[in-house]
């Protein structure tokens, strides 16, 4: 038997899943992260894996590769509140599962511990707080490196029951989107920036007024996290012998951001591909790109649309569910290639993407951090003023910040 060991960059969640596979094989495996845990990068946040781009239910697909899904807290939505641009609000629903939402951090239920301890029992040793050179690795896992978009949010204590709201709003998310979780007591109010803004917290704050004019929240703030998203679309996933997967790969969802899947996606498909049991490349272009490009296809249209086009947006999804009697059909279609999608691929590509070399002496069609408009530049309303400053008390009393605009 070939004892040879496989050293990976990074103990995210393509890294770990990339890990196990290769262990469970019998492999000798190392994992290498520059910080002290896996699930640091993050502090807290809810996610969603998303179950619309690929036909089978992500957890089977995940079970069928022998991960466990058992193995981390997830809590399943058929049904969100979707707030359009003009305040009103319907509800996008589905029969199966539509989304899992999970925690991301260091705590033992998140997503990213699960992924660790499974990757522990398959055999891998991981070696936290180690700066290893990609030249001595075999799969690069780790993570965004630049930002083409950044989220900001609250996380706050609620007596508000589980929930959650996807708000299409070019004021308050230029360009892309805000989110309230709540599980199980906690909630997250999130706002993503697809356009660079100075004072940031302006949004957040805005953002959470609007939530809090529309749900019984009795907000009571414990800490503001945040994070970065790089979009970018290499030229080739297996470079000088190095497959590279996740978020440093490319691997991310252009129009919202729903990485979580394609990382874990990725990193399995890799370890495939060293056991000799498919070709990484091919397969990434078969699974994963389509679904890329279309993804950024559509983040091309939604930089262009503005909240008229949201609107159209949020009435024509729910007419397409009145029709098919399934909220999830639409956002199938929305990943779905299509002629339309792919005649508009090259117009995106010279205008959204621009060709960059990195470091390591790979291409990439990487996405820029759109410049701010005019209409980004607005007052706070007196709501949002003072949950401003109700949290500049509640920071300078201990709670934590770990994300800022210096981050991005
Ligand atoms: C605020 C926010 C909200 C998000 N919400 C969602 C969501 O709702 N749904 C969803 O699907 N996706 C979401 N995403 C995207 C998702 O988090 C990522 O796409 C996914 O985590 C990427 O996985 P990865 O394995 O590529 O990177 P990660 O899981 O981030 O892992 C990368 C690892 O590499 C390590 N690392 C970095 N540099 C080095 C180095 N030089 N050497 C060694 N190790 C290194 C890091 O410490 C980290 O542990 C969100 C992202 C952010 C920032």
């Amino acid at each position: 038997m070939d004892n040879t060991p496989f050293h990976i960059l990074g103990a995210g969640l393509s890294g770990l899943s990339a890990a196990t596979i290769l262990a469970n094989a019998g492999k000798e495996v190392h994992v290498y992260d520059v910080r002290k845990d896996s699930g640091a990068r993050f502090d807290g946040d809810f996610q969603g894996i998303e179950n619309w781009t690929s036909a089978p239910d992500f957890f089977d697909e995940m079970k069928q590769w022998g991960l466990k899904p058992d193995y981390f807290k997830s809590n399943s939505f058929d049904v969100v509140d979707l707030a359009h641009p003009d305040d009103v609000i319907t509800r996008p629903k589905t029969e199966s599962i539509a989304f899992r939402v999970v925690e991301r951090g260091t705590d033992e239920h998140c997503i990213d511990q699960g992924m660790k301890r499974m990757a522990i029992e398959a055999g891998v040793k991981i070696h936290y707080g180690v700066r290893k050179s990609p030249d001595e690795c075999d799969i690069i896992a780790a993570g965004p490196k630049e930002s083409s978009a950044v989220a900001f949010g609250e996380i706050f204590h609620t007596d508000h029951p589980n929930h959650v709201t996807l708000q299409l709003n070019d004021k308050l998310a230029p360009g892309a989107y805000s989110y309230l979780i709540i599980i199980d007591g906690i909630g997250l109010i999130c706002t993503c920036l697809w356009r660079k803004q100075k004072k940031s917290s302006r949004y957040l704050n805005e953002t959470i007024a609007w939530y809090e004019d529309r749900y019984e929240l009795n907000r009571k703030p414990i800490k503001r996290v945040g994070g970065k998203g790089d979009f970018s679309l290499p030229k080739k996933y297996v470079h000088k012998g190095r497959y590279y997967v996740g978020e440093a790969g490319g691997l991310q969802d252009f129009m919202w951001g729903f990485g979580m899947r394609y990382a874990i996606t990725s990193g399995v498909l890799a370890a495939k591909g060293i056991l000799g049991e498919c070709n990484y490349e091919l397969e990434i272009r078969k699974r994963l790109i389509p679904l890329v490009k279309s993804s950024a296809t559509n983040r091309f249209l939604l930089n262009r649309i503005g909240d008229r086009g949201f609107k159209l947006a949020a009435r024509y999804w729910m007419w397409d569910q009145k029709r098919k009697g399934d909220g999830l059909a639409f956002l199938r279609w929305l990943y779905s290639p299509g002629i339309f999608r792919k005649l508009l691929w090259p117009i995106v590509k010279l205008s959204m993407l621009k060709k960059k070399e990195l470091p390591d002496g790979r291409v990439v069609n990487h996405m820029p951090f759109r410049k701010a408009l005019k209409r980004d530049i607005w007052e706070q309303s007196p709501a949002a003023l003072e949950i401003g400053k109700q949290w500049d008390r509640v920071r300078k009393s201990g709670a934590h910040l770990s994300f800022t605009e210096s981050d991005t």
